[in-house]
């Protein structure tokens, strides 16, 4: 694709990049068929190739978006179906990174709109605040109806009962059972920790029976990734900042062979720190050291090999949804299937498993439409697999799916940990009690 840059606007190393991307772009459109929002609307301006053209043209142009062209970029859901298609290697999340950036510093949205978007970066990414919000959600519930319209997505998808806080998360270290075979820290992570603690609890345990070390390093947090898909860069960078301070420390006191992220969301920000902070002098070199230590659950229990236990859950069989940033993101598909194979279930594959569910961060917020229907064309293919349950590697999708699948939808952790010796997840123990008779 030809690019109409000058040099003033090429001496800014985001706009070089971008200019990049738009280069190895030769509009050859094979992207389309796969991205949801086209899938969905049928336009081209919500495809790939029709927003790399809204993103050059407003890059170019130097001046604030249109509303159109913010409609359409915002529509996109950062799935990156589209990489993962594109013949041509063009590195689309880097291009609508940038675009979203321009975005929130070029363009006034509306006011409610803006406020929202204030308030999701604000408070998604600071679980004391989320968890008092969720509380506040709940007693909201009942006025639903009187909300304006744009605050029902966040009650709808506010869970009725809030698990406790779980000590698995506050600052620590737990040892391996058994011989060592590696030191790791996890990701504490924000709104998981909030609304499915015992996600990392299922992924403490099972990382110690398979004998690593895991150090919840004192001020590591949220990674930033809700706050970056936001366009909310300054934040995004301070808290990838605060992890990298956090986890250096960590690994010049007592050594880390990865970083454990078990919400492939953050994994795939996680990684790409490295690009995020390649201009901050203080910190690029941290970053590309610990984005390169950082791994997805499923890639270290891979590596390590599953342990051989009685699985009280073999046989079951598992739907198994492959998150957009797992899959297309980080490029990790086969490896959690193969190792719920490996732990005696029997992992489905789901039909159009390449769409998005329509989670995406924030988007099943900020654009619920399409996040429903998507959500409701993922769950009819669930319902035709033939599925017991349901399993993802990431907590927007585990979410999403959850608000309305009549199946029990778990992380693939929990469903490993209850495999070689955890208790049973706790949505598939409550779809049990409720099934109990009496
Ligand atoms: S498939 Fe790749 S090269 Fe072709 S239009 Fe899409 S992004 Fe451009
Ligand atoms: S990231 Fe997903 S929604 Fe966005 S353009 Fe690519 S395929 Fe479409």
């Amino acid at each position: 694709m030809r690019t109409e840059f000058s040099p003033a606007q090429l001496a800014d190393p985001d706009t070089a990049e971008s200019e990049k991307i738009l280069r190895s772009c030769v509009h050859c459109g094979f992207c389309t068929a796969t991205c949801p929002t086209y899938v969905l609307l049928g336009d081209e301006l919500d495809s790939p190739r029709g927003r790399i053209y809204l993103i050059k043209n407003m890059l170019e142009s130097g001046e604030a978006p249109t509303a159109e062209t913010v409609k359409h970029i915002d529509r996109c859901l950062s799935c990156l179906a589209c990489m993962t298609t594109c013949p041509s290697g063009v590195h689309y999340m880097h291009l609508v990174d940038h675009g979203r950036r321009w975005i929130e510093e070029h363009y006034r949205r509306p006011v409610g709109e803006r406020a929202l978007r204030r308030l999701l970066g604000l408070v998604l990414t600071r679980p004391p605040l989320f968890r008092l919000a969720l509380r506040g959600a709940a007693l909201l519930r009942p006025l639903t109806g009187c909300l304006p319209r744009r605050l029902r997505p966040l009650l709808a998808l506010a869970p009725r009962r809030l698990p406790a806080a779980s000590a698995a998360d506050r600052p620590s270290v737990v040892p391996a059972e058994g011989a060592r075979r590696m030191r790791v820290a996890l990701l504490p992570g924000c709104a998981q920790r909030v609304l499915m603690p015992e996600i990392n609890a299922a992924t403490i345990r099972l990382l110690a029976r398979h004998g690593c070390e895991i150090v919840i390093a004192k001020d590591s947090g949220c990674c930033g990734a809700l706050a970056h898909h936001l366009g909310q860069e300054e934040r995004a960078l301070a808290l990838a900042r605060a992890n990298i301070e956090a986890w250096e420390r960590e690994r010049l006191a007592g050594g880390l062979d990865a970083i454990v992220v078990n919400a492939s969301g953050c994994g795939t920000t996680v990684k790409d720190w490295g690009f995020m902070l390649r201009e901050d002098r203080a910190y690029a070199e941290k970053a590309a050291r610990i984005a390169a230590l950082a791994r997805d659950v499923s890639e270290v229990i891979a590596a390590i090999g599953l342990v051989p236990a009685p699985n009280p859950g073999a046989g079951r069989r598992v739907a198994y949804h492959s998150a957009c940033s797992l899959q297309h993101g980080q490029r990790l598909h086969s490896e959690p299937k193969a190792l719920l194979a490996a732990a005696g279930f029997v992992p489905l594959d789901i039909a159009e498993g390449h769409l998005c569910c329509g989670s995406a961060g924030t988007y099943n917020l900020l654009q619920p439409e399409l996040a429903t229907a998507l959500r409701d064309r993922k769950l009819g293919h669930i319902a035709k697999s033939g599925a017991e349950l349901v399993a993802a590697g990431n907590v927007g999708c585990i979410a999403q799916l959850a608000a309305a699948s009549p199946l029990p939808v778990v992380h693939t952790v929990e469903l490993l940990d209850w495999a070689t010796g955890g208790p049973p997840p706790r949505a598939l123990a409550a779809a049990a009690e409720r099934a109990a008779p009496g």
